[in-house]
């Protein structure tokens, strides 16, 4: 079975496009409408031989795309050119390449003031951490909540820093959007349907992490997800997948980026933090990353890291972290991308 996203003339009236939606239904085909605007219909349950032309000659249609993969928003043959995504007014997927930095969890205003000046000085655009925390056990640290995400927030507006973080759950969408500026969905949610649905209606970008048994397919099905709320703003993170190795924490699949490149046009960047689990490989890791064409990264750090109440095995110190990224921006040179330089910290 394929699919169809047709692209109805944008001056079609609301009646007119209920109209062409009926028409399609008609042919016996499943009818998606986006949110988006302008509105486009997706038809899916549609034969691998139906002759589009079918459609292409119904009233109001300007363009019929078929696509044969089970996601089609996702999928580079509805989009051929790369989606950068606007959050608050930075672009993720452009020329530069986006780090998101911070602490797994945030503990505290002194440690996460202390963080975000750091990554900030060192050329980060994005503060990572987590209020919300899915532990493995019910009795390790769950995180801040609000007041997590309060501080972590004010933390941020003062070096000009973009926040994402964790939101776990459909109810905790609404107060984690008060604070975020991208909503962060972890590799245990990423099949967690509804709460895709949610954030694809709540009107702010969507960090998805790949689930850690995920396929590449399952993963782009879940950005669809996102996607046919009518919310084009999802940026995919590779943080690596269970495999039989145990020498690392995840095995980071690298070849996922030119994979997801080819398949979506939606921007991909990497997580060598979770996906090694062991601080020293996460540098090595990061600049793999960038040489293989990520657009972003997101690099666990802390200012104390055997102190850490999560992931402080994977946190780089904050200096190391200054370190990777004068790395990553020699590299970026020389793959065609830039880094922003750090922000001064007169700039407080
Ligand atoms: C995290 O970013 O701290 C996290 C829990 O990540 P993941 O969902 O990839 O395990
Ligand atoms: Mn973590």
């Amino acid at each position: 079975m394929a699919g169809l996203v047709v692209i109805p003339d944008p001056a079609a009236t609301p009646a007119r496009l209920d109209a062409l939606a009926e028409a399609l239904g008609r042919f016996g085909f499943d009818v998606h409408r986006t949110g988006a605007v302008p509105v486009v219909l997706a038809a899916t349950g549609v034969a691998a031989d139906f002759d589009v032309r079918h459609i292409k000659v119904l009233d109001d249609v300007q363009d019929v795309v078929r696509i044969t993969s089970p996601y089609k928003f996702a999928a580079r043959t509805w989009h051929p050119a790369d989606t950068v995504v606007d959050v608050d007014g930075l672009a993720v997927g452009g020329g530069e390449l986006v780090v998101m930095a911070g602490p797994c969890s945030v503990e505290g205003v002194d440690q996460i003031e202390t963080s975000a000046a750091a990554v900030a000085a060192s050329g980060a655009r994005v503060l990572r951490g987590g209020a919300f925390k899915p532990r493995s056990s019910p009795y390790s640290f769950q995180g801040m909540g609000e007041e997590g995400l309060q501080i972590m927030r004010a933390a941020a507006d003062r070096w000009d820093l973009k926040v994402v973080t964790e939101v776990m759950s459909e109810s905790q969408v609404e107060v984690v959007g008060r604070y975020a500026h991208v909503f962060q969905i972890g590799a245990r949610n990423m099949q967690n349907f509804p709460l895709l649905q949610e954030v694809g209606r709540a009107g702010l970008p969507v960090l998805l992490k790949r689930g850690m048994s995920a396929t590449i397919e399952e993963w782009l099905m879940s950005a669809e997800y996102v996607l046919a709320e009518g919310n084009p703003d999802v940026i995919l993170c590779e943080r690596g997948i269970r495999t039989f190795e145990t020498a690392t924490r995840n095995t980071l699949d690298l070849s996922a980026v030119p994979v997801v490149k080819q398949l979506s046009h939606l921007p991909i960047i990497v997580d060598p933090s979770h996906g090694v689990g062991i601080r020293d490989k996460v540098a090595p890791m990061a600049m793999a990353a960038v040489a293989c064409g990520a657009d972003g990264l997101m690099i666990e750090t802390h200012p104390n890291p055997p102190e850490a109440l999560s992931d402080g095995p994977q946190s780089l110190y904050l200096d190391a972290f200054a370190e990777l990224m004068d790395g990553v921006r020699q590299l970026a040179g020389v793959v065609g991308r830039s880094v922003p330089e750090g922000a001064v910290a007169e700039a407080a």
